[in-house]
């Protein structure tokens, strides 16, 4: 973490939940202390069809986001949801190119459909949590590098220098994904610090300076504090540990 940076905490509840734990988890997320707005920012991003229960019993001061958005304008595309609609409702957020949504077989997500996507909601005046990664394949093979740049460039190629201002990054590299097998706090400040220098060169040093990098990845309660200690880990975004009150530690992990 740094002074300089707001400290932002993501729960990911992806396909998981019912009118009942939902009602249970948003209660037991109120019952903790008021989150400082100057300290951290704290989304939840619930499966769409309960975003606007659990923005009903939560506290003010979370967000609620989404988790996924259609490519662009609403229209005939049975089944999706536009980022127009996601604004009109009033949520700020939407989760962009999750590793689940790049790489389960049935949704593969490619770079430039996760950089259109992103393009387009943050047209519509939505913020955007932009999910990267790399496999184990890739990291086994030297690319961890090679690839975050190449999911970063094709969101760079359609942004201008001022949208960087709607992004949060996620660095998650899909091998520490709801495996229990959480990055290094060394793996996962080397990733931060090379995605730092490459905002630094290819969008500006306001960007470097000014953007959020969460890390990703099987973090929980007991691992949190350590990551959230590194210069270049400014948040997280949190999946399996995001669904019970100790979601509330690892908003903590801040301080
Ligand atoms: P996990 O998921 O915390 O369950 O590993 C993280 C994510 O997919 O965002």
């Amino acid at each position: 973490a740094s002074m300089k940076r707001k400290f932002f905490v993501g729960g990911n509840w992806k396909c998981n939940g019912s009118m009942h734990s939902i009602k249970e988890l948003c209660e037991a997320l109120n019952a903790g202390e008021r989150l400082e707005s100057s300290a951290v920012e704290v989304m939840v991003a619930p499966p769409a069809l309960y975003a606007s229960y659990a923005r009903s019993l939560l506290r003010d001061d979370f967000a609620v986001g989404l988790q996924n958005c259609w490519i662009g304008k609403p229209g005939a595309f049975t089944g999706e949801i536009a980022a127009d609609m996601i604004r009109d409702a009033g949520f700020p957020y939407v989760i962009l190119g999750h590793s689940e949504r790049r790489h389960i077989p049935e949704l593969r997500e490619n770079d430039q459909t996760v950089a259109r996507k992103t393009r387009y909601a943050i047209e519509q005046g939505l913020a955007v949590v932009l999910c990267i990664g790399e496999l184990l394949e890739e990291r086994q093979a030297g690319k961890t590098r090679e690839v975050n740049e190449r999911q970063l460039n094709a969101v760079k190629e359609v942004l201008s220098d001022e949208d960087w201002r709607r992004v949060v990054i996620a660095y998650e590299p899909v091998w520490a994904i709801g495996t229990g097998q959480v990055a290094t706090v060394e793996q996962a400040e080397q990733a931060h610090a090379e995605i730092r220098s490459w905002l630094e060169k290819q969008v500006g040093s306001t960007a470097a300076a000014e953007t959020r990098i969460l890390y990703g990845g099987s973090v929980t309660a007991d691992n949190c504090d350590e990551l959230a200690k590194q210069p270049d880990v400014d948040g997280f975004l949190v999946g399996g540990a995001s669904l019970k009150p100790a979601f509330l530690d690892i908003v903590r992990s801040h301080k």
